[in-house]
């Protein structure tokens, strides 16, 4: 019988125009495409096997990949194969069945199944390709990893598929990983990061992932219940770069995290992203700790710091911070001792108390800066009140413990003190205790610095820290501040708290100290501290910080009963 070549045509033309609508080989549609030239083809089904060869050589066995027009009724015996290589060297067959019980095919039917074969096999060849540059675009450009797009592509989908709750999300870099690359050499280094790395990723399906998004700084998304493990992980593992001589190194990350409450929470992946960059930035530069989980009020204590940082040497520049002076009393005669400078923000036309903004400046060094504004402040008012003829008392001045490693702080202070000529015994400066044996030392040599040329110390928040006692053995302060929690509210009525005051004072006394209960509230607790032998205080029962002008009119009434 004659070749129907225009049936041929028609069936031809039909699987092509099919096949530009198709993008992948799996699709159903394919099937569809097939339809009229198998049939004219007398194809029952189309095979699509494929064996790839090991990289010892070995053959790995065919597995069918795709199959189509299975219709079940097919003479397996006289199928047609043909065999093509890939790129790879491995081997793709594609077999054609003939629908069972129909006659053998032609010679020129044959011809025209290994046309269609080539075509089938082009267009595999094609996805294949598309395939790989696909994935490319979610590959990292150095290391065998995932890379930020495929974050972003994988958190769509999960907030797509309404599944995005099941998650978390974690930032995190590598710790100290520039020492490592030192230590160890830079490959080693590459090499050690990519198998931590790597071990992560073995814990993950393929709904999860770990991306690189800068030299060693990552991504991991990934369901709940595998939050232990990952914290766990990322604390800190020993990793090995030479099996075969034992050489490990212990590689950890600083880490942010975040655990999607609900759906709302998250809807695009740059609001996760957002929340743990600024859990590892918390980690990393406030909470210097291995890891934070985002939530919003840490959210809002950061905003909180960066804008008292920020806002700070403007403000500094400004003058935006008031000295005010809160009066020390004798008690005998009620006379003005002294008294203490306290710095006040004066922030867009409101006073902002020190608890809001000191605590802050002290994780930095700002407020060394601080401290010296309040100290030449000071010492401006005082010169003033010494050209009007004021009768001076004795001002303190706070010293943050932040000072102590500075190894200049004396030559600073004498400096800004003799710039206005304040003689010297007219100063108190005031220190608190110390953690460590190093800062120890260093408020040592402060505290007999300061006293050697005449500038009163003082121990400040007396009782609060840990080395009490040690303290005042070793460093012969002038004035002993009693913290305000040691003060009794009542006569008698805390007996605990009344004992340790009162040996608190006979300490201070023995040792030839100046000594002044802070916090004074009201009248009973003046009694105690008269019952006591402690004659000196400061607190709201007397006045509260002054600016310095009402503070000035308090001065005239030096002498006064
Ligand atoms: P501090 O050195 O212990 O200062 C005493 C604090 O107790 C002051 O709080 C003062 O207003 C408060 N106070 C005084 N009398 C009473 C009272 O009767 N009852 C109660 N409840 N409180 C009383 P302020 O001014 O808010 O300062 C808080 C802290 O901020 C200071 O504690 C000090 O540690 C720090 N600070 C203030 N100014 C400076 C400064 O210029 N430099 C440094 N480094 N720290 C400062
Ligand atoms: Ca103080
Ligand atoms: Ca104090």
């Amino acid at each position: 019988m004659a070749f129907d070549y225009e049936n041929y045509m028609k069936a031809m033309e039909s699987f092509m125009l099919q096949m530009k609508s198709i993008t992948d080989i799996r699709s159903s549609q394919f099937g569809g495409a097939l339809k009229d030239i198998c049939q004219f083809l007398r194809i029952g089904r189309i095979e699509i096997c494929f064996c790839e060869v090991l990289s010892d050589g070995k053959k790995k066995e065919e597995n069918i990949i795709h199959h189509f027009l299975d219709n079940g009724a097919c003479e397996e015996k006289n199928e047609f194969t043909a065999k093509e290589i890939t790129g790879e060297e491995n081997t793709v067959y594609y077999k054609f069945y003939p629908i069972a019980g129909e006659p053998l095919w032609s010679e020129i039917e044959i011809d025209k199944i290994s046309v269609l074969e080539k075509m089938l096999h082009s267009f595999y060849s094609l996805v294949r390709i598309m395939g790989a540059a696909e994935k490319m675009k979610f590959r990292d450009q150095q290391l065998p990893l995932w890379n930020l797009s495929y974050f972003t592509k994988l958190v769509e989908k999960q907030i797509e598929m309404g599944q995005i709750e099941r998650y978390a999300a974690c930032y995190f870099n590598i710790k100290r990983f520039s020492t490592v690359n030192q230590s160890i050499g830079r490959d080693n280094g590459t090499k050690v990061m990519l198998a931590f790395v790597k071990n992560l990723e073995d814990e993950l399906t393929q709904e999860e992932c770990v991306c690189r998004v800068s030299r060693d700084n990552f991504i991991i998304f990934f369901y709940k219940e595998k939050l232990d493990f990952i914290v766990e992980y990322l604390q800190g593992m020993d990793i090995f770069y030479d099996e075969k001589e034992n050489k490990n190194v212990n590689i950890g990350a600083t880490a942010g995290y975040y655990v999607v409450p609900d759906k709302d929470a998250v809807r695009t992946p740059n609001d996760l992203m957002d929340k743990i960059v600024s859990a590892v930035n918390m980690a990393r530069n406030i909470a210097k700790a291995p890891y934070v989980f985002y939530n919003e009020a840490v959210m809002e204590k950061i905003n909180n710091i960066k804008q008292v940082e920020s806002d700070f040497r403007r403000a500094l520049e400004n003058e935006e911070f008031l000295v005010y002076y809160q009066p020390k009393v004798e008690l005998k005669e009620y006379k003005l001792a002294g008294a203490e400078a306290l710095c006040r923000w004066m922030k867009n036309g409101k006073i902002v108390p020190p608890d809001s903004f000191i605590p802050i400046l002290e994780q930095g060094n700002s407020i060394c800066q601080l401290d010296f504004y309040v100290l030449e402040h000071v010492c401006k008012d005082m010169r003033r009140w010494m050209k009007e003829g004021k009768e001076m008392v004795r001002i303190s001045v706070n010293l943050s413990r932040r000072h102590l490693e500075d190894q200049d702080l004396l030559d600073h202070i004498f400096s800004i003190v003799d710039y206005y000529r304040i003689p010297h015994q007219y100063l108190e400066m005031e220190l608190t205790e110390t953690t460590t044996d190093v800062e120890f030392k260093d408020l040592k040599r402060i505290v007999s610095g300061l006293q050697s040329r005449g500038i009163h110390t003082s121990v400040d928040d007396f009782g609060v820290g840990y080395s009490s006692l040690n303290l005042i053995e070793e460093m012969s302060w002038n004035v002993l501040k009693v913290d305000k929690s040691f003060l009794p509210l009542k006569e008698n009525g805390d007996t605990r708290k009344s004992v340790m005051f009162k040996h608190i004072i006979a300490l201070a006394q023995n040792l030839g100290l100046e000594c002044i209960a802070e916090g004074v509230e009201n009248i009973e607790q003046v009694r105690i501290l008269k019952e006591n032998n402690c004659f000196l205080a400061q607190g709201f029962y007397f006045d509260r910080p002054l600016p310095a002008a009402e503070f000035e009119k308090r001065m005239q009434r030096v002498g006064e009963a």
